[in-house]
């Protein structure tokens, strides 16, 4: 049985792998990390198969990962609103001190990949974000963070590793049902430099989710870089994603 630990577990799109990979038990052995007791609790109403820690302590990382075959990376530095915006004027975004994109989408992921390395890990999947081909992306500005410039030398990183690589850079999230969708896989951001006709830049975290599901054993998945949104629901003459084969066969190992 493959063990895996997925990192981020508390957040948006990483509790919804853990809660879709405790229904496969009989594939899977799932471990969560997370950085909040109480919010495991929360979330998951238990904190049985759970490690709290911090993706910036090796030591963390490596209890962690003892005994796992594949690290699903789902951990990202979050940007948070400073205060309420005035009347009439944009909000203004910024990251916590130890929380910025250099300290978790660089040092945190690069981190990981060491660890998993040294640890003997055989996969990592990692879930990014579209955008990183350029630096003038405005969410590069959100909090002077440059997150996506951080997110890609982590995707470099990742590359250069040795270790068999899924890296999954999404489009807009969306918290969304999922399973309902025609899913597109592309590469260089060509969806955000030519978009599809009709087709908006996103997809549903859940869709995410089963995407970074069926990676875990296609082979098709295995050193893999592609960016991915989906067709909205009920989009004329869209089909179900429902091959992941025939969709990791469309996709690319290079960046
Ligand atoms: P999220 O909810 O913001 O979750 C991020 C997770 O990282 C949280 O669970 C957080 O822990 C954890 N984390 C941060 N710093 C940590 C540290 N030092 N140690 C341990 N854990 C740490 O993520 P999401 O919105 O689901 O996004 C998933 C991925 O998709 C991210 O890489 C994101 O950038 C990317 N993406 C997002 C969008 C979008 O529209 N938002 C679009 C494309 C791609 P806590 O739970 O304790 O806070």
């Amino acid at each position: 049985m493959l063990k895996i630990l997925v990192t981020g577990a508390t957040g948006r799109t990483g509790s919804l792998v853990v809660k879709k990979l405790q229904t496969q038990s009989n594939d899977f052995q799932v471990i969560g990390f997370g950085r909040s007791h109480e919010k495991v609790q929360q979330i998951f109403g238990t904190t049985k198969d759970f490690l709290i820690g911090d993706i910036l302590s090796e030591n963390d990382l490596e209890k962690a990962m003892e005994g796992c075959q594949t690290l699903i990376i789902l951990t990202s530095a979050t940007p948070q609103m400073k205060g309420i915006p005035q009347e009439g004027k944009r909000p203004e975004f910024e990251f916590p001190d130890h929380g910025t994109p250099e300290i978790v989408d660089w040092q945190g992921q690069k981190n990981q990949i060491d660890i998993a390395k040294e640890v003997g890990i055989k996969h990592i999947i990692l879930v990014g974000s579209m955008g990183g081909t350029n630096p003038n992306h405005p969410l590069n500005s959100l909090g002077n963070g440059n997150i996506l410039l951080w997110k890609r030398k982590a995707e470099e990183y990742l590359i250069g590793s040795g270790i068999d690589y899924t890296i999954i850079r999404a489009g807009g999230l969306l918290d969304k049902p999922d399973g309902r969708r025609e899913l597109l896989v592309g590469k260089d951001d060509n969806f955000l430099n030519s978009p599809p006709d009709g087709v908006p830049t996103s997809i549903p975290r859940g869709d995410v989710a089963n995407t970074v599901i069926a990676a875990l054993t296609a082979p098709n998945a295995r050193n893999k870089a592609f960016d991915l949104i989906s067709k909205p629901e009920d989009f004329p003459h869209s089909e179900i994603t429902k091959d992941w084969d025939k969709l990791f066969y469309q996709t690319t190992s290079s960046l």
